[in-house]
């Protein structure tokens, strides 16, 4: 990462960049520049050796104009303020997009999960779900999954928050066990909208989906699942990465079989597998290789204004949150590379989290199929929106997706008035 990158700044280009096109005054965006609250905690842990180590934790709300803060717990060495509060406002614009009636939020830990066993990411999830506890709840602000979390993460949530409160409280948080009131589709539900998505811009851009290749940074959940789909659905997966760097193979490689080497918990890296055919390159030779299309799926920043002039994908679908810095997209738009927004690409994520608390809330399960189906009703709709209205006002995708996502939020906030 490059030592300025900050990428609260990127929020707010885009938002200013989108309010300039809709006629907005500074006045009127105002308020969604600043995030509502944010809440910095201390985490103590007594580890397995007996020894106390105080873990450091956000919760930040940025926006609940339109409903509940919404969005997931990161857990990741890199965890920091600005990227809680970009990650946070990036939620509010994600809801608002999809038109999912909840505003934005994050939260993190600063630590490794790869280094600590269960019992000690177990203690640090309990004490952090207590730290922020007066700040969550289902009508105030819903957990879910991120990078370095997951459903487990999530149950402990659900229990530490039930605890606390003397009884079962299943809708404080989103992409549970399904024992627990999880959604069915959740832990699929990020990689299944990036399909959809990815598939709605072939189809606008006239490229077959059958046999053209594409290339998947990360294979955490949402990297692993686009990957499997896209696979499944005809797609020529020729390189795909995790840390430890990635592998290429230019007649598509054997997703099913890396999926089974990497495992559920994803302890095998990729470079100790082989297949036949196959050869290692790094994560930055990924980005920059010579296919129709890019999926990023791992961190922010991984396209800036280094390697963007590199890039020579056809279209980039942004799977992970923020992956293309924002001085890079002018450098994309000039080699007419697409870029399809993260707040639109990977909003599948939170529509089945929506999915799962409205179960929750009215005590009702849904059947898989009944979950991706209203998921395709919603992921379609929102990327044709956005494609019209980019069209309409000649923007890219991604001014096109926060022309309609602050529009919604400043409308909400209008009709709401600033209090008192
Ligand atoms: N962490 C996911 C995201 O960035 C999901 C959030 C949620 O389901 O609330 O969209």
């Amino acid at each position: 990462m490059s030592n300025t990158y900050n990428p609260y700044d990127n929020v707010l280009k885009v938002v200013n960049d989108a309010a300039a096109i809709l006629g907005y005054t500074q006045s009127d965006i105002e308020a969604i520049k600043y995030p509502e609250r944010e809440l910095k905690v201390s985490v103590p842990v007594v580890m397995d050796n007996g020894e106390t180590r105080v873990f450091e934790g956000y919760r930040i709300q940025h926006s609940t104009s339109r409903g509940p803060a919404k969005g997931g717990i990161r857990f990741h060495p890199d965890v920091n303020l600005d990227e809680v509060k970009a990650l946070a406002a990036w939620m509010t614009f994600k809801c608002a997009v999809v038109n999912i009636p909840y505003g934005g939020g994050k939260g993190g830990v600063v630590c490794n999960p790869n280094e600590l066993s269960e019992r000690e990411l177990r203690a640090i999830t309990r004490r952090f779900t207590a730290a922020i506890a007066p700040l969550i709840g289902p009508d105030q602000d819903i957990p879910a999954p991120d990078v370095g979390s997951n459903a487990a993460v999530m149950g402990w949530i659900m229990d530490t928050y039930s605890m606390l409160k003397g009884h079962c409280v299943h809708g404080v948080v989103t992409g549970k066990p399904i024992e627990l009131g999880g959604a069915l589709g959740r832990n699929e539900a990020t990689g299944r909208g990036v399909m959809f998505t990815t598939k709605n811009i072939m189809k606008k851009l006239g490229m077959e989906v059958e046999g053209t290749d594409v290339a998947v940074q990360g294979m955490g959940n949402v990297g692993s699942i686009t990957a499997k789909l896209l696979h499944e659905e005809g797609m020529k997966v020729v390189a795909v990465s995790d840390v430890s760097g990635g592998i290429y193979k230019k007649e598509g490689l054997n997703i099913p079989e890396i999926l089974k080497y990497l495992g559920e918990d994803r302890k095998n890296l990729l470079k100790d597998y082989k297949e036949e055919g196959m050869v290692h390159i790094s994560n930055e030779e990924l980005l920059e290789l010579d296919v129709t299309v890019l999926i990023p799926a791992a961190l922010e920043n991984q396209i800036n204004g280094q390697n963007a002039d590199k890039i020579k994908a056809k279209v980039v679908v942004e799977a992970a949150n923020g992956p293309i810095a924002a001085e890079a997209d002018p450098i994309l738009e000039s080699k007419n590379i697409v870029v399809v927004p993260d707040i639109l690409a990977n909003a599948g994520g939170v529509v089945v989290s929506y999915f799962e608390w409205v179960q929750n809330i009215q005590s009702v399960s849904w059947t898989e199929e009944e979950v991706n189906a209203k998921l395709k009703n919603i992921m379609d709709p929102s990327f044709e929106a956005v494609w019209n209205i980019a069209q309409e006002k000649k923007t890219t995708l991604r001014t096109g997706a926060y022309l309609i996502a602050v529009e919604r939020v400043v409308k909400a906030k209008k009709a709401r008035a600033i209090w008192p």
